[in-house]
């Protein structure tokens, strides 16, 4: 049996959900299927009770939207007769719950979380009956009465051993094809409609996959699979065929949006691989995500991510070298306020301590420190603490760094080659990532030469020129570069 979760722009066009019937039905073994709502409904379902709570009636319209998309999808892709009357009867009455809360909210001017967690939670109810209706033999299957969650720090969190537990009772005997809703879930004490986050469907996938011990997970999505750099910069950037759990987690957690960061834990537990599928080109070979891959002595790096949203604060003086507790103040004053960092870096005289924060953190984040150190700030021990704004973090990620020589160096020095300043960096003693801290004018840059030091070889390999003139093909690199 296998997990096979899709995205939403995988639901979200008659041809894409034509095809997602086609590639289900041709599975060899039971499968489950996990559907997002379709493409941008989720987004819509948000905006128009924002519109409704704020007073603007044009809610309306844009809850008519919502309700064209399904019934039209209906329509093209389910075939005229019982089954489309009764299954546009059924989307008939969700839509109409749906439309009296948002009148609800439209009149008492008020939209509380609780509320808002039920609306989004029919982007994936509509979506999913449709595709059970689309596919033969589908049965489906209401996730809110298996996927758990408690609140935890004002945050729902998946309740894992509950729903562990009632995963199996519910799928004690697999059919042929199940349907589930991704995102959705209920809370276990009160039972109210909660979710798993943005992008949550893929989370959902993994915890039932996990649960039911299947062979793979695999995520259809828009992308062939993690590619080596974001190819919206990268015109050279290629799909990654193999990467460790570590190395998809460091590049999903930190920038490339392929898959969903908590997804990949509970399946990497069970050592089940996660395989990144393109609905639209359902032959590519796609992304197999595994605890090893073949091959370790290939790459050194397997691709290279970024944020070009950073903000470097930096909490520095003579005062704190050798003092005990400073790094402690900092990132309990951070905590305590739900300031998220992703980087750190210190030197090893102790002298300053710096922090890679979201440009939207930064003013807070000094806020605090401030704070926290404003007598040290009085004596002259530290000095007073501001952010570097409008900076980009970059990172290179591969399992095979690990006691790998000249690495750092090849990085660092292709940096400095090409005149890039590094204002911070961070390597962990796990090797298997190093991040380092630019102006964001040169993100685009950065990108490039560390793209084409590490990865312009394999990519000639890939895609030799069509004239097989390498030094055709290197001269149009080097002027691409030059007029970065
Ligand atoms: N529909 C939800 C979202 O847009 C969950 C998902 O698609 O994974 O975030
Ligand atoms: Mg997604």
């Amino acid at each position: 049996m296998k997990v096979m979760k899709f995205g939403g722009t995988s639901v979200g066009s008659v041809n894409s959900i034509l095809s997602v019937k086609r590639i289900v039905e041709s599975a060899g073994e039971p499968v489950i299927v996990v559907v997002s709502a379709l493409g941008g409904i989720t987004d819509k379902l948000i905006n128009t009770s924002k519109m409704a709570a704020a007073g603007d009636s044009a809610y309306e319209g844009e809850f008519r939207e919502i309700v064209y998309r399904h019934v039209e999808m209906i329509k093209e892709v389910i075939p005229a007769g019982a089954g489309q009357v009764a299954l546009q009867r059924q989307i008939g009455e969700l839509l109409n719950e749906l439309k009296d809360i948002f009148q609800g909210i439209y009149l008492i001017r008020d939209l509380s979380p609780k509320t808002s967690d039920t609306i989004v939670s029919y982007g994936e109810r509509l979506s999913s009956i449709i595709v059970a209706e689309l596919i033969d033999e589908a049965k489906w299957f209401d996730s809110r009465t298996f996927i758990k969650t408690e609140k935890k720090h004002n945050k729902h969190t998946i309740d894992a051993d509950l729903t562990n537990q009632l995963v199996k009772e519910a799928f004690h005997s697999i059919p042929k094809v199940s349907l589930v809703p991704g995102f959705i879930s209920s809370d276990k004490v009160s039972g109210d409609v909660t979710n798993l986050g943005r992008g949550g469907s893929d989370y959902t996938a993994a915890i039932i996959a996990a649960a039911l011990d299947a062979s793979s997970l695999e995520i259809w999505t828009d992308v062939d699979g993690f590619m080596t750099a974001d190819p919206r910069v990268i015109s050279t950037a290629y799909t990654i065929s193999e990467l460790s759990y570590v190395e998809a987690t460091e590049l999903c957690n930190f920038g490339a949006k392929v898959v969903y960061p908590p997804t990949i834990y509970p399946v990497c537990h069970k050592n089940i691989p996660i395989i990144i599928k393109n609905t639209f080109n359902p032959d590519g070979v796609g992304t197999v995500i595994k605890q090893e891959t073949s091959n370790p002595q290939s790459k050194a790096i397997k691709g290279i991510s970024s944020i070009n949203d950073t903000s470097l604060i930096t909490v520095q003086g003579l005062g704190m070298v050798g003092v005990i507790g400073v790094n402690y103040r900092i990132f309990k004053a951070l905590a305590k306020n739900g300031i998220s960092v992703f980087l750190v870096s210190q030197a090893s005289s102790e002298n300053s301590t710096s922090i890679g924060v979201r440009n939207a953190d930064a003013d807070l984040a000094c806020e605090v420190l401030n704070e926290e150190f404003a007598k040290e700030i009085e004596m002259g021990e530290i000095s007073p603490i501001l952010a570097e704004r409008n900076l980009a973090t970059v990172a290179i990620v591969g399992e095979n760094m690990k006691h790998t020589p000249g690495i750092a160096g090849k990085l660092f020095g292709t940096l400095g080659r090409n005149g890039i300043n590094v204002i911070a960096c961070a390597q962990g003693a796990s090797e298997t990532n190093i991040s380092f801290v630019v102006d964001s004018k040169s993100l685009r840059k950065s990108l490039n030469v560390i793209h084409d030091s590490f990865f312009l070889s394999e990519y000639q390999v890939l895609h030799p020129p069509l004239t097989g003139n390498r030094f055709q093909f290197a001269i149009v690199l080097v002027s691409r570069r030059c007029s970065d």
